[in-house]
């Protein structure tokens, strides 16, 4: 447990990749941070799944591009470019493997098929690499190939994030209420833990769906949304993760062991989709668990960064849906620049939503 006498420079709630990332960034400025976990260990959704960090969305370039424009859906698609950037630049410095895998979005429906072909020609022309494939032997009409998508251990590489001399790591420490008090008090923010009082000058909100019990704001603007998972055991392998039903379906293999994840779609059960899918990809293939997590989503799907108006002091990276690996490192940074410069996190602004 943190010392309840220090007052740390920052507290961070929640040991996901979100808290881990951002509590490495903030003891790497000579910041003294105080991390707590509600659970007995790190890693939060990220560790406990086969996680793809995808190049771009995983819906059709031309459909975004249709709904906000040209201007908008690059900068969307690049956002996910810096986000792989970084991933890959923080695998090298941690000393850990980055498996490039790329991945292939199918469809099975040529009105998508024919905004997959749209897309593939305008990504093309943005220097953007995305080939369009034949998807028929999968069951499927049609795939757009990328190959910069990374698949990497998140478990490892919280962990490594968190061994830094100045975090301080809780675990079993939920936090049940954060109070700021400016002007008064032996610190401008006490937390209340399970099991003691912890005392900051700032705190980042880390706590994925579970932040809106934190923040009266954060509740108005972000979700939760129920992921489903079921791993199965396939002797075939996949040579690259497949995208189905724009992104609402994920089949990832490590050698013999697929994971398939799902969301549903308003009034659909994600977890009859998700069998309808691995009925049809891999008939025969063995069950060998099934989880279920809770994400915290945007009514856009993108990430919101920035300083939660009812809780002065305290900031956050919420809202990242169910594709945050995705986002995540990018969003951290934005995060970290704004606690540090004032710098403004553009796209990404928690004050898009006022
Ligand atoms: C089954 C499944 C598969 C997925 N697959 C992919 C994928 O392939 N690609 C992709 O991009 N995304 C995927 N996602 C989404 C991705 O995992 C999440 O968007 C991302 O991990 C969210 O990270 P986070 O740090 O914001 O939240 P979380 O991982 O939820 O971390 C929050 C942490 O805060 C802790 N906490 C909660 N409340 C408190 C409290 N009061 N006090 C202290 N601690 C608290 C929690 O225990 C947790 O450790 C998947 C999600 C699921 C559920």
């Amino acid at each position: 447990m943190p010392s309840n006498t220090e007052i740390y420079d920052v507290a961070v709630i929640g040991a996901g990749l979100v808290g881990a990332l951002a509590a490495r960034r903030l003891a790497e400025a000579a910041l003294d941070v105080a991390v707590l976990e509600s659970r007995n260990v790190p890693g939060g959704l990220a560790a406990r799944n086969a996680g793809l960090a995808l190049l771009g969305t995983p819906q059709p370039f031309a459909a975004i591009q249709a709904e906000l424009g040209e201007g908008m859906a690059r900068r969307i698609w690049h956002l996910t470019q810096e986000n792989l950037t970084i991933l890959k630049t923080l695998l090298e410095q941690m000393g850990q493997p980055i498996t490039q895998m790329g991945s292939l979005r199918l469809t099975a429906h040529s009105r998508d098929a024919d905004l997959w072909q749209k897309s593939a020609a305008q990504l093309q022309a943005l220097g953007i690499p995305a080939s369009l494939e034949d998807g028929t032997d999968w069951g499927y009409l049609l795939g757009l190939q990328t190959k910069d998508d990374v698949l990497f251990d998140a478990a490892e590489l919280i962990n490594e994030l968190l061994a830094h001399p100045r975090i301080t790591l809780a675990t079993n420490a939920e936090v049940r209420e954060i109070r700021a008090h400016p002007t008064e008090g032996k610190a401008p923010l006490t937390l209340w833990t399970r099991n003691g009082t912890v005392w900051a000058r700032g705190a980042v909100l880390a706590a994925g769906a579970y932040a809106v019990h934190l923040s009266r704001v954060l509740g108005t603007v972000v979700h939760p949304l129920e992921v489903q998972s079921i791993t199965l055991h396939n002797p075939e392998t996949l040579p690259t993760p497949l995208v189905l039903d724009e992104g609402h379906v994920t089949a990832i293999s490590v050698g013999d062991i697929w994971q398939m994840s799902g969301w549903g779609k308003q009034g659909e059960s994600s977890l009859a989709r998700l069998s309808e899918v691995a009925g049809s990809l891999c008939p025969q293939a063995r069950v060998i668990s099934r989880h279920v997590g809770w994400v915290a989503s945007s009514d856009d799907f993108l990430p919101l960064v920035g300083e939660l108006p009812d809780l002065p002091g305290v900031y956050t990276v919420s809202g990242l849906g169910p594709w945050g690996l995705s986002w995540a490192f990018v969003a951290v940074e934005r995060l970290i620049e704004l606690m540090i410069n004032g710098s403004d996190p553009g796209l990404m602004s928690l004050q898009r939503t006022h």
